[in-house]
């Protein structure tokens, strides 16, 4: 039962596929083929026929063939050779139709030429090195220079029967001709304005050539075998859609192409992007740079301004700074004390210790009497061993207590700091003004400090203004 299931679906399935292969041929064989149109031009004419690096065919007659097939329904076969060959293709009846060519008598006696298609200038050329020289000696045989031109071309007929006495040196193609007048092996050459300018635009040295003499304006032609007019008139018909405008936008695609070799589409865009990032971080750079400098100056000009108030050996405040202060402190605030001590005897530490520590008895008479004043209070070294404090207290007894203290603490703690068989002692002298500073001087204070040596130092003397 299941054998004979699987039997009959075998059956149907190569039954369908035969029949769907056989309707696949029958659809095939009813879609009505394109007719093949064989196209012939040379492989090396640009910008109007030739191969790129592809070997696909390109340029305007291409295109122009191309259009044409599209819009009659022809498949176009391009047979792109060199130029004589190019003819004898068309000639022989291996392509159907000569892509544009020029008419001429010689020509006419194997070709029937359809529809005028694109108009050429075709000028004779010199290399700036011939400046100066004759186009017409040159023509006339007169020089010993010769002119490219492309052999089997329109030009090589114009120029035997034109200039018959100019030694011609015959090139295969326009490529090869322009690439010899670029390399500088050719000084004058005849060819076409478009083809001539597609090269030299196309290349950096486009000042080497010029046109210096107008040859021709002549028509580019489809052109047939001679006596195929049946195709002729086939081909021919089928170009009423080909009105100025349309021969303008295929040439323009070409101009396009040349401007766009030359200099690439997105080389300006790329150049300004660059030109603006290299501004906008030069930018940058150099604000991040003034910022830095700035920054430096600053902190620069702060520890100069530190340094022009501060003792560098005691680091507390400097003289200049203490009578500055006295001068700002004028008036204001009320029961001011100014007080001025010096280190009683203190030679003695020079002369019998050395220098370096007299300075560090300095210090030590520094540091002391600045862990006890409070944190306000303005304490100033203002001479050799000499110290000054400003501050506020609010009585005469006060301020003489906070004297006291200094000169008990500091001798009490020096002598567990130094090995000295003494103590370091100061005297000291206390100005206390109820009514605030009256006096940027500190002639009171120094009295009293002298009164207080005078009493035998190690002693504070209170002088109430
Ligand atoms: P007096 O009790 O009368 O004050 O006696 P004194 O020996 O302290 O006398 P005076 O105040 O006249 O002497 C101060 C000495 O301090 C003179 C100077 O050589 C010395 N001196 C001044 N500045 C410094 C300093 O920065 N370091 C050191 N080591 N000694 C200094
Ligand atoms: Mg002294
Ligand atoms: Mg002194």
């Amino acid at each position: 039962m299941l054998i004979r299931h699987i039997i009959v679906v075998l059956v149907a399935s190569v039954l369908l596929s035969i029949s769907l292969k056989l309707n696949a041929e029958q659809s095939q064989q009813s879609k009505p083929q394109s007719p093949v149109l064989k196209v012939a031009n040379s492989h090396a004419w640009r910008p109007f026929s030739y191969l790129d690096d592809n070997q696909q065919p390109k340029g305007i007659l291409i295109d122009f063939w191309k259009e044409f097939g599209k819009r009659n329904g022809y498949q176009i076969e391009f047979v792109l050779t060199d130029w004589q060959d190019s003819i004898d293709a068309v000639r022989s009846g291996q392509a159907d139709v000569h892509a544009g060519l020029l008419q001429s008598p010689e020509r006419l006696a194997f070709m029937d030429f359809g529809t005028p298609l694109f108009s050429i200038d075709t000028q004779v050329f010199f290399s700036q090195a011939l400046t100066g020289v004759s186009a017409d000696y040159v023509l006339a045989g007169d020089t010993d220079h010769t002119v490219g031109v492309v052999q089997g071309g329109y030009e090589e007929e114009f120029m035997r029967t034109e200039f018959p006495n100019v030694t011609l040196q015959l090139f295969r193609n326009n490529q090869a001709m322009l690439d010899a007048a670029l390399s500088g092996e050719l000084q004058a050459f005849v060819a076409d304005l478009q083809v001539a300018n597609y090269h030299l635009y196309t290349t950096t040295n486009q000042n080497l050539f010029i046109p210096v003499r107008h040859l021709y304006t002549e028509t580019l032609y489809a052109g047939f075998a001679k006596g195929n007019t049946a195709l002729l008139n086939q081909v021919s018909n089928k170009f009423n859609w080909l009105d100025d405008d349309t021969k303008r936008q295929l040439l323009n695609r070409w101009v396009y192409y040349d401007v766009e070799t030359v200099y690439p589409a997105y080389l300006f865009p790329t150049l300004i992007t660059l030109g603006v990032l290299i501004v906008v971080s030069y930018i940058l750079l150099l604000k991040r740079n003034v910022r830095q400098k700035t920054r430096a100056l600053q902190s620069a000009n702060g520890q100069l301004q530190e340094q022009a108030i501060t003792d560098s050996l005691t680091q507390l405040h400097n003289r200049r700074f203490f009578y500055q202060c006295l001068k700002d402190k004028q008036g204001e605030p009320k029961n001011m004390a100014l007080m001025v001590f010096d280190i009683d005897d203190f030679k003695a530490f020079n002369d019998g210790f050395g220098h370096a520590h007299g300075d560090e008895v300095i210090c030590f008479v520094a540091e002391t009497a600045k862990s006890l004043l409070p944190n306000d209070a303005v304490l100033a070294r203002i001479g050799g061993e000499e110290f000054g404090v400003l501050h506020p207290f609010s009585s005469a007894e006060r301020a003489l207590s906070q004297a006291r203290l200094l000169c008990d603490e500091i001798a009490r703690q020096s002598l567990a700091r130094f090995n000295h068989p003494m103590p370091v002692t100061i005297s000291l002298g206390v100005a206390y003004y109820p009514d605030g500073l009256s006096d940027s001087e500190i002639v009171a204070a120094d009295k009293a400090m002298y009164q207080a040596k005078k009493q035998g130092k190690h002693c504070a003397v209170l002088n109430v203004i």
